[in-house]
């Protein structure tokens, strides 16, 4: 049995339809931190379970019977490696073969403000001396398509990322390579650098939107304050966007670039090329 937790994000949703391309849907357990919203899975004949990261007793019956767990990384920024540390004790007490975890590119180096929580999770797991597979996920595409009706209505792409280049890859790419991890064998001990096959600048992206819409948009590059600043008054929390750009001015530096292409290897596919997400985008 495989539990995946985040099971109703938009990454938990897409590891679920991948591995339901591989296991049956009854040997796949749902824990949801609302029910209501997994409606659609249970149709799906996906079991589903309750359980909150905030409430460490939840996840004992959350676990319960599970040989590998897919831990998806909570969207609760700040509130992380505690979060994490009660699925990870769980897990433990369960005795589960094999801890999955979605942590961020290069997460021993990286010099993103969020990679620190990931950090944390990452020794938590390694401390449990729990069998884990790490998928150290780069950048989703989705970060900048979502932005593309602002760019177009503000007529540029704003950011404080210089000319780093972004080997971001689309969701369902991480998401299958997720799926993959939780039944190939021997994945235990193993650390995935996943990032994107081909590689771009913010620059190249808006160049990229300005083709795709007929509209002209320019990156303009501005210093990392006022890009938190701008997100802040786009309606960001605080938090999100003071780590959103710092991010961004870590790309500057190369925090969001590999050329390993470890990701196309797992998936046995070509990553989805950004050009076709910025499209999908448009269209
Ligand atoms: P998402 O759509 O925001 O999903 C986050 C999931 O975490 C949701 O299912 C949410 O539950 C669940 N969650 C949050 N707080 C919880 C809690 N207290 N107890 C139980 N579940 C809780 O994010 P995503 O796009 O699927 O991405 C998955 C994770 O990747 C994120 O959470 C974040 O850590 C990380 N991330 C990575 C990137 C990247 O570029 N690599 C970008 C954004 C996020 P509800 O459905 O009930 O809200």
């Amino acid at each position: 049995m495989i539990v995946i937790t985040g099971a109703t994000g938009q990454l938990g949703r897409l590891v679920i339809a991948s591995l339901l391309k591989k296991v049956p849907a009854t040997e796949l357990v749902a824990a949801v931190r609302n029910v209501e919203k997994a409606g659609d899975l249970a149709a799906l004949d996906v079991q589903i379970r309750q359980a909150d990261y905030n409430v460490p007793a939840d996840w004992d019956g959350a676990l319960q019977g599970a040989d590998k767990v897919l831990l998806i990384s909570s969207s609760e920024i700040g509130q992380r490696a505690r979060q994490h540390q009660a699925v990870i004790d769980a897990a433990g007490r369960v005795g589960v073969k094999l801890l999955a975890y979605t942590s961020v590119l290069h997460a021993d180096t990286s010099v993103l403000g969020l990679a620190e929580e990931h950090r944390q999770t990452e020794a938590a797991i390694h401390a449990s001396g729990l069998p884990s597979v790490l998928l150290r996920n780069g950048w989703y595409t989705e970060n900048y398509t979502i932005g593309i009706p602002t760019a177009l209505a503000l007529g540029a792409v704003y950011g404080c990322a210089g000319d780093g280049r972004i080997s971001s890859a689309a969701r369902i790419d991480y998401a299958e390579a997720a799926a993959v991890a939780l039944t190939e064998d021997d994945q235990a001990g193993k650390i995935y650098e996943l990032a994107g096959d081909t590689s771009y600048s913010l620059r190249e992206f808006a160049a990229e939107i300005s083709r795709h819409s007929g509209h002209t948009i320019n990156y303009v590059d501005i210093p990392e304050g006022e890009y938190k600043k701008a997100l802040i008054a786009a309606g960001l929390p605080e938090l999100l966007a003071e780590l959103l750009a710092n991010s961004d001015s870590g790309a500057a530096t190369g925090a969001l670039f590999d050329e390993g292409k470890q990701l196309s290897q797992l998936i046995g596919r070509p990553t989805t090329a950004w050009e076709t997400s910025v499209t999908t985008a448009i269209s």
